[in-house]
């Protein structure tokens, strides 16, 4: 990949790591703030058990997610500096243009994210051991 191209989507990955830092930073605040609100249980005249714990859990899985996809930004950019970046790292095949552009921070080229995901749908024990 040209160094020009490369210093791009470093420029990308860092504004999306700093963007994601910042988004985990204040949502973790919010959670702490929900869970522990002063005075919330005695100034409720109704149990308040199953007040907000929808909002609570979609909270804490929006944080989840965005830590997952800081983890793979960083590795992206790890990857930058070891000059690794657009190579699959499964298969060592160089990852689609197309999809960097897309998906900056993946670390595996279609097929080879394509098999993954088919690995998880369709558990091994299902499958027929046809290929042995
Ligand atoms: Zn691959």
């Amino acid at each position: 990949m040209e160094k020009k191209v490369q210093a791009g989507f470093e420029v990308q990955l860092i504004a999306l790591r700093q963007r994601l830092t910042r988004e985990i930073d204040s949502s973790e605040r919010a959670l702490r703030e929900d869970v522990f609100k002063p005075g919330r249980i005695t100034n409720l005249p109704t149990h308040p058990a199953d007040e907000d714990v929808e909002g609570l859990d979609s909270e804490i899985a929006i944080s989840q997610n965005e830590s997952r996809l800081l983890e793979q930004v960083e590795g992206a950019i790890e990857r930058i500096r070891a000059g690794a970046f657009g190579i699959c790292q499964k298969c060592g095949h160089e990852i689609d243009a197309e999809r960097l552009q897309a998906v900056p921070y993946t670390a595996y080229c279609i097929e080879c994210a394509r098999g993954e995901r088919e690995q998880i749908e369709k558990p091994v024990r299902d499958e027929p051991r046809r290929f042995l």
